[in-house]
């Protein structure tokens, strides 16, 4: 952990606004400022069907066609480069902040009116990361916000399944014809048998092309009958 953040107040990631104990106390909101809170980018994709999240993912390799069935899909904010979110990401990812992501998974399904959205869900499975990359990071952000999913949904976690086979360069480097061979057979499974038939929710922090996301459920497809969902803290527009 960074010295830094037990020593000086938190800070809002979008507008770098000291966050209060009086707020944390009164209003519960912990990792951003009032005002940022009430105009986060919400995309409200959690009511559409057909959405853009949705669309990214069913088109090409794995889409419906290839016998991959996507039941729905949802990325709670929109993300944009040079816009504050990406400082949202950025602290998850590199500031040594994850428990902002937990935080806005959780604040995204008591958020929703539309909890149908996890019905008949069996399992939460967080995008896994290479042990390498787990190892100099020291976390998974995707974990933690499928933690905050798992604990406000009692939904449980799983992260024993699907690993990570192949340490891939930064996704930010690449172009789309690279990302899709950069991430092809990038995971694995094991026990396929004990996610047979089970409805799986795909968790991650931030869909830009969806080709990371569209190869681990590739990799999935040996979970026999089993059905997939998605849920992203982000989408990039
Ligand atoms: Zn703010």
């Amino acid at each position: 952990m960074l010295l830094s953040s037990l020593f000086f107040p938190r800070t809002c990631p979008f507008c770098g606004r000291y966050i209060s104990d009086r707020q944390i106390r009164e209003e519960h909101i912990e990792w951003l400022c009032v005002d940022c809170w009430r105009h986060l980018p919400r995309t409200e994709q959690d009511y559409l069907r057909e959405n853009s999240t949705e669309t990214t993912l069913t088109d090409g390799i794995v889409s419906r066609q290839h016998a991959m069935h996507l039941e729905r899909a949802w990325a709670y904010l929109h993300y944009e480069k040079g816009h504050p979110i990406q400082q949202v990401i950025h602290r998850m990812k590199y500031s040594d902040q994850p428990e902002l992501g937990y935080w806005l998974a959780r604040q995204a399904v008591l958020d929703t009116k539309h909890e149908e959205f996890f019905d008949g869900i069996d399992v939460i499975v967080p995008m896994p990361l290479h042990p390498k990359r787990m190892r100099e990071r020291g976390y998974n952000q995707a974990e933690y916000i499928a933690r905050g999913l798992s604990e406000i949904t009692g939904i449980p976690m799983d992260t024993t399944h699907v690993m990570r086979i192949r340490n891939t360069p930064k996704q930010a480097l690449q172009d789309g014809e690279g990302r899709r061979t950069n991430v092809a057979e990038a995971f694995a499974v094991s026990h396929p048998e004990q996610m047979y038939r089970k409805h799986i929710l795909v968790v991650d922090d931030l869909i830009t092309t969806g080709e990371t996301v569209k190869s681990c459920l590739h990799a999935m497809k040996r979970f026999r009958g089993a059905r997939f969902s998605v849920f992203a803290l982000c989408k990039a527009r």
